[in-house]
């Protein structure tokens, strides 16, 4: 698995450094707290990066902690997430999360998966997203990005990220796990894409079983119809260190 994300970071290193991912620049913000990682994760849904980043900063200079966010007015806080998508129903869902945080759980996250998705708007990817990016703990989100580059690659043959999420946790030693979701995120966003990925720069195409089947020429979709003969394929086979 190291060398599958340290040839992704190479190429896009060697094609021009992507920008960071909303999630890891919250991270890497010296204001950065779990409080401020979940409510971006839930804002993030179906939203472009560089606005996230800029409408979490916006709620954040407003709102310190789950408790004024707890107390905010909607009005405010639509006016103030308004570029991102879905505004209304996410200035709702954000004010019920703070709400939660606030009166059941003191103000601080939980670090705890069943708990996390027991909130309103947060699913499976966005507790992954909290676990990693707030508290550091080993889990691995999976968005499109993450769903679609493992199936390209032949590390699983799933249909939903859910499917995904676990047979990845299965085949990749714990210890990357930390860095496969922002890894892959940047990689879908600028070299796999989901159209026209970028097969002609990338480091990896070696082991890539949709560049290997000949699928990236012909424009098929991200999920190879066969398996490639000969080679490991199918995540059973597949071994990592
Ligand atoms: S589909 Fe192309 S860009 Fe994506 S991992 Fe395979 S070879 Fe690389």
């Amino acid at each position: 698995m190291k060398k599958i994300l340290d040839g992704m970071m190479s190429t896009m290193n060697a094609v021009k450094p992507p920008r960071m991912t909303a999630l890891r620049e919250l991270h890497e913000a010296e204001t950065g707290g779990p409080f401020s990682i979940l409510i971006g994760t839930i804002l993030s849904a179906r939203t472009k990066d560089e606005n996230t980043a800029k409408v979490v900063r916006a709620l954040f200079a407003r709102y310190r902690d789950a408790r004024e966010l707890a107390g905010a007015k909607i009005r405010d806080v639509e006016r103030i997430i308004r570029p991102i998508g879905f505004y209304r129903v996410k200035a709702r869902r954000i004010i019920e999360v703070a709400k939660i945080v606030d009166s059941e759980y003191g103000g601080a996250v939980p670090e705890d998966i069943d708990k996390l998705v027991g909130m309103p708007g947060v699913g499976r990817k966005t507790a992954n997203c909290v676990l990693v990016y707030a508290f550091e703990k080993p889990a691995i989100p999976v968005d499109i990005h993450v769903h679609r580059i493992s199936n390209r690659l032949g590390l699983v043959e799933t249909k939903t990220p859910e499917e995904t999420e676990q047979a990845l946790m299965k085949l990749v030693p714990k210890r990357h796990w930390l860095r496969i979701n922002d890894t892959f995120v940047m990689y879908g966003q600028n070299i796999c894409k989901p159209v026209s990925p970028m097969c002609g720069v990338c480091q990896i195409r070696a082991d890539c079983r949709f560049y290997q089947t000949g699928m990236a020429a012909s424009g098929s979709s991200s999920r190879p119809a066969s398996r490639p003969r000969g080679g490991a394929t199918a995540a059973t086979k597949v071994k990592f260190s």
